[in-house]
């Protein structure tokens, strides 16, 4: 199937389309939208559903010359079970205007200085817009944050994140394990059997 993926995050993109092979997966940029969607939602789920709405009301305005099948979106939440499961909706701009990972990182190092349960677990929500009905899965992977930055692969809390059953971080494990057992990954393959079962 031909796909709007409703990013244009490239590190998404590139985990997107490593996971969800057999489908096209097309990005913002690709079908012409290059405005900003503002993610004024309380829940992931609520963030999801406005980015695939922006897309599917943009597409009706300006049809795009490929023929699509379905829009999905995904957004992403850290919650680390010490902080009450903060920053949660709030992960991407956990330390303020404008959204600089280095600076969240430094956050969540700082929010944890001295406390020992270090548990977390990333959550993302997709919101599937198919011929006007909308269905939403969730992937979770579960950890722990590290007591330093590790790493240099992925993106934004990578370098922090131990997912459980593994001593190094996303940012250090091959690309191909965290598209495996990641959050996103774990999300995506919910969208196949969706995609598979129509
Ligand atoms: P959003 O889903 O694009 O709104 O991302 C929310 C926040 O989570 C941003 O700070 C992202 O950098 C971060 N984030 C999203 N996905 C991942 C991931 O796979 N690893 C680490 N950080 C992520």
């Amino acid at each position: 199937m031909k796909l709007v993926f409703a990013s244009n995050n490239k590190h998404k993109l590139e985990e997107v389309r490593a996971i969800l092979t057999g489908h096209e997966v097309l990005s913002l940029k690709d079908i012409g939208f290059i405005d900003e969607i503002d993610e004024t939602g309380d829940t992931l789920e609520a963030n999801s559903l406005i980015k695939a709405r922006a897309v599917q009301q943009f597409l009706e305005v300006h049809p795009s010359p490929f023929s699509i099948d379905g829009i999905f979106s995904d957004d992403t939440g850290l919650e680390i079970r010490a902080l009450g499961n903060q920053p949660g909706v709030r992960t991407a701009r956990w330390a303020g205007e404008p959204a600089v990972d280095s600076r969240n990182r430094a956050k969540a190092l700082h929010e944890l200085t001295g406390i020992t349960n270090r548990c977390a677990r990333f959550r993302t929500v997709i919101t599937l817009i198919r011929k006007n009905t909308e269905q939403q899965v969730e992937g979770i992977v579960t950890g722990r944050i590290a007591e330093k930055e590790m790493g240099d692969g992925g993106f934004g809390y990578d370098p922090l994140f131990i997912p459980e059953g593994y001593d190094q971080t996303f940012a250090q494990l091959p690309a191909e394990i965290k598209n495996t057992i990641s959050h996103r990954a774990r999300a995506i393959e919910a969208l196949r059997d969706i995609l598979e079962n129509l």
